[in-house]
């Protein structure tokens, strides 16, 4: 039996900002903030992207959901190239596909009300009458455990943890497939953090949805993925099965960012590695492998040579690693 095609498959994936200046304006260098990313994600499944801020994810979220228009490269999503759409030709599409963001305090308006904020989408989409709607806000308040009454209060009455759980409703709203979650977490207090994840896994097991989960923070991500991506510099550096990775790392960068979670046994913090220096900028990347300024086994092929991502291991060719060397 062929396998069913993944949900969403990303292609070379590029976006580059113009960086202009002048009187005139005119672009003068380019920001390559996702520079030729390729994954794939399946129904039901999480795929975790993770990295330092500044290395592309959020921008690489905001491009797969078409709030930019990508430079380069297709995002096919249940079938359709979203990549070339105008915005009418987009619209059905974006049922399927939502976005909850890292604030919720800033992405929801807080002149409406949280029926108002809920019942937008069923508007936009033409969905049911004024009575349907009211009752499908109550529902979706309900699914995130939040009281009917929430609807006729504003979002500054909310807590953050709260505000989020509405977040989550309104990108619930039109039945998804996909929600790509942006730090949906970072700005919770620690408390908080758990319910939120619990509550996106519970929405998972019960609606099948497949999430995008994006995060600086590779405890988080741990909780909740099946497969995780690691992106340096708008380039996937590493990309396997979750546990793979954690027990597993293959790319000096990942080792790094696994080094610095924090962990009870004295043992283990003393092998903690420090990067030097910052992640560079995309508007000048570094020739060769964009990691070679900061990898502790940088040789000189390493300055002029880029390494593609390839399988070292062909007993498990779903690792795959954008290093030369098999260190
Ligand atoms: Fe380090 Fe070279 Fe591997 Fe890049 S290719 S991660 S610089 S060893």
């Amino acid at each position: 039996m062929p396998e069913n095609p993944p949900l969403l498959d990303v292609r070379d994936l590029r976006m580059h900002f113009p960086v202009r200046g002048g009187v005139l304006r005119r672009a003068q260098a380019w920001c390559r903030a996702v520079d030729g990313v390729s994954i794939t994600l399946s129904a039901g499944e999480t795929l975790g992207l993770v990295g330092e801020s500044g290395c592309g994810k959020s921008t690489l979220g905001k491009t797969i959901v078409r709030l930019n228009t990508p430079t380069a490269g297709s995002i096919h999503f249940n079938g359709t190239d979203l990549a070339p759409l105008s915005a009418r030709a987009l619209k059905p599409h974006r049922r399927e596909l939502q976005m909850v963001f890292q604030d919720p305090a800033a992405s929801l308006n807080a002149r409406h009300s949280v029926g108002e904020i809920l019942a937008e989408p069923f508007l936009i989409h033409g969905v049911g009458t004024a009575a349907d709607r009211a009752a499908r806000v109550t529902a979706l308040l309900d699914r995130v455990g939040l009281p009917a009454s929430s609807a006729d209060r504003f979002p500054f009455e909310f807590s953050g943890g709260q505000r989020q759980r509405i977040g989550i409703a309104r990108a619930l709203a039109l039945n998804p497939k996909l929600i790509i979650c942006d730090e949906p977490v970072s700005a919770l207090d620690v408390s908080v953090q758990g319910q939120v994840l619990n509550l996106l896994l519970d929405l998972q097991r019960e609606l099948g949805l497949a999430y995008l989960f994006i995060a600086h923070d590779l405890a988080v991500v741990k909780h909740v993925s099946d497969r995780i991506a690691v992106m340096y510099l708008g380039r996937i550096v590493e990309l396997a099965d979750a546990d793979r990775i954690y027990r597993h790392p293959a790319h000096p960068y990942t080792r790094a960012l696994l080094s610095a979670i924090p962990v009870a046994e004295p043992r283990r913090r003393s092998q903690r590695i420090v990067l030097q220096g910052d992640v560079p900028s995309p508007i000048h990347p570094p020739a060769g492998c964009p990691f070679h300024p900061r990898c502790p086994h940088a040789q000189a092929r390493c300055r002029v040579e880029a390494p593609a991502l390839r399988t070292p291991d062909t007993k498990r060719p779903d690792h795959q690693v954008a290093c030369h060397f098999d260190l």
